[in-house]
This record gives structure tokens, sequence and C-alpha cells, in this order.
């Protein structure tokens, strides 16, 4: 029957009719029809829900796994084979048409190629509250940017701190044959965030973007949070829990062949201008919070080894996404300017100065427990999740 889930939304080849929460994931032709009326109905009126319970209602089958993936995750060094360039290459691929994983990309855009892993550019706390306050996310996302990212073996201290930025597409609602909508892109249905809130605390990820830009705060990125089946196989005994974040964002589907189950199509465009840009902006977040900009991965390639994989975020744009990147790098750095030319007032009060106050000190514990378990600061292979 229909079910919540946090961690197996979207799978390949399945059954398409999902609510855009992922939380209708019935599974191929093993769906009875009755469960798949009831996941019509859910699907229907998730565009009204309000919060509610998603924790799966069963346990969910474990995950054993037969290798290590495409890109070879090392549980030793906990990481995936190579330098941190070489592991987005591996993944940051997407899926071809017939939807199996196109080959290691040969190069990434600038944008990312000069910064991934190095901390090169990377906005100070400060500035970034700053830019965040602006924007009127200072209590979800500027408030926690002392705050270190989460670590590995839930939380463990002495676990490395999350490397890898997920990304995700809800692969839903589907809307089987039928053609998308013109207002795909700010259908209020089809955007309400609402949909994924979830009272009991089990959001599917971290953040949840809508396809105008506006983001649901699920976790903070200091939770460990699991959202693919690799971070849950046994194999792990829950050590990767903690070591990637992860962010969902909106992508409606459709059917690309004659079954109505299919949901190989996407919107054009696959993803909005918005969802670029705050993708982008959580990704400096996530690296801020870090110390250096962590791995950008796409979920299709960590699970692709295990049966019933994801293909999401499908169709994704890289260069579009190194666009918002650069983009909000330039109004970070511009705004960064103009502050730096005007006097700074006598008085700083108000709502937006409470978080920095607090963070000094909490930047100052994270730096001396980033050096007790790590030894000093430096960039490289080991923090990085290098081979190195
Ligand atoms: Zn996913």
């Amino acid at each position: 029957m229909c079910h919540t889930t946090n961690l197996d939304h979207s799978p390949r080849n399945s059954v398409g009719m999902k609510a855009a929460a992922g939380v209708c994931s019935a599974r191929g032709a093993r769906a009875g029809l009755a469960v798949l009326l009831a996941c019509a109905v859910i699907s229907i009126s998730a565009g009204t829900a309000s919060s509610h319970d998603c924790m799966p209602r069963r346990p969910r089958p474990p995950v054993v796994l037969k290798d290590m993936g495409p890109c070879r995750f090392d549980p030793l060094t906990m990481s995936f084979s190579g330098e941190p360039m070489m592991q987005a290459k591996c993944l940051m691929r997407g899926m071809d048409a017939s939807r199996n994983l196109v080959p290691t990309l040969e190069s990434l855009p600038a944008a990312l190629a000069e910064r991934i892993c190095g901390d090169t550019g990377l906005p100070t706390r400060e500035a970034l509250s700053a830019f965040l306050s602006k924007q009127n996310l200072e209590w979800d996302f500027a408030a926690h940017l002392w705050q270190p990212l989460s670590r590995g073996n839930d939380n463990d201290p002495a676990a490395p701190m999350a490397r890898y930025f997920v990304m995700h597409d809800t692969s839903g609602p589907s809307f089987g044959r039928r053609a998308f909508p013109a207002d795909i892109d700010v259908n209020p249905k089809i955007n309400n965030l609402a949909q994924f809130k979830c009272s009991d605390g089990w959001g599917v990820a971290h953040v949840v973007i809508n396809r105008t830009g506006q983001m649901l705060l699920n976790h903070d990125f200091a939770t460990p949070w699991r959202a693919t089946k690799f971070e849950r196989a046994v194999n792990f005994a829950g050590a990767l829990k903690g070591l990637f974040v992860h962010v969902e964002m909106i992508q409606p589907r459709r059917s690309a062949g004659r079954s109505r189950w299919n949901d190989a199509q996407t919107p054009d465009p696959s993803f909005t201008s918005a969802q670029y840009d705050r993708l982008a902006l959580l990704y400096v977040i996530a690296s801020v919070r870090a110390g250096h900009w962590l791995v950008p991965a796409f979920h299709a390639p960590i699970d692709a080894h295990i049966p019933n994989g994801h293909d999401d975020p499908l169709n994704f744009n890289i260069a579009s996404f190194a666009e918002s990147l650069d983009g909000v790098m330039s109004k970070l750095q511009q705004m960064s300017d103009a502050s730096s030319a005007t006097p700074a007032p006598l008085v700083a009060v108000g709502a937006a100065a409470a978080p920095s106050a607090t963070g000094a000190l909490l930047s100052y514990d994270a730096l001396t427990r980033e050096r007790q378990f790590h030894g000093p600061l430096q960039i490289g292979g080991g923090r990085c999740g290098g081979a190195g």
C-alpha cells in the first residue's frame, strides 16, 4: 500500500503514481489496483494537505550491497574513489534516454571545477548571514551558519563531517499520459510545500525547493538524514548516516512511452531558474558550514547498482546550476563590496544580529572541534574525501 518514506522515492522504471511529496511510491507491476487508486486519492489531495505523518508504516526491506557502486565508495576513507573533482565527475552523471547512467563526465563548468573541495571564494559567515537576512531566510538558514554540518555515523564526533551535497527531484506528481499544465512552474497545488511537511519529523530531505524557488526546511544540515538506499545499506551499519546532505526539487513527471505508468518525461525546462538559484544558495550555505566546497552529487549514480535504483535529478542542467552558483557568488561579492564602502552603524539592533552574536561562540567551538578531531584545518584529500 501507499507508504511514506524519506529514502526510497522515485524508483527507476516504477509506477509513477506518486504524490509530489514522494509519499506514494507504488512498486511497478506488483502494486494492485486498490493501491493505485488509494495512491491517486492521496496524489490529488496532496495539494491541499497540511502537516502529516511521513514515517514508513512498515519497515523497509534491508539493502545489501553487492558492490560499492559505480563511483566505488571506500568504507575506510568514507569517500568515493579519487580526488574530489574526480568524484564529482562520477557523481554528477545523469541518465540517458533509456535511463541508464551516462559515462563519467569529462569536465565540469569552471564555476564548479575551480571550487570543488577547496575554499576558493567562500564568503564569510557574516556576509552570508547578511545576504540571507535580506531574503528573509535568517531563521531557517542564517541562524545555523555557525554550526557545522552533520557527521557520519549519526553525528559521531570522531566521524568525518558531511562531504556530499546530494541533489534529488521529487519525480512527481505524475501526470501519466496527460499533458503538463501550462502553469506548471507556478501552479499552487503542484508547488505546495505543505505536502512535504511532516508532523513526525520524517521529512523526505533536508530541504525541498518548489518551482517558484520557495524552500521548506525539514532538517537542518546538522541533522544526520539519509535519503538514498546506499546510505541505508546494512554493509555500513549506519556509518554513512550524516555523511551526505540532501536537497529535493519539485519536478512533475509524465509518461514518455505508451504506458501511463512510465514517468520518464520531465517538464521543459526540467528545473526552473529559481530552483537552480536556490540550490546554488544551499550549496554555498552547506559549504560555508563545512569550511570548504562540498562534492556535489546526484542521487542516481549513488544508488545505480541497487535494484529499483533512482533516476533523479532527471535532466538536470549542470551548466544552469553553475551559472546560478556564479550568480549567487557575484551577488554576495557585490553586497560585501557595498557594505565595506559604507561606515558600520554605531549600534546593531534587530533580529538579524542575534544569530551572529550567538554564532561567534559557536564558530569558535566548531573550529576547535574540527582541529581536535581532524588536526589543523587544511585543504586536502582527507578532509574533502579524496584518496589522499
Ligand atoms: Zn532522490
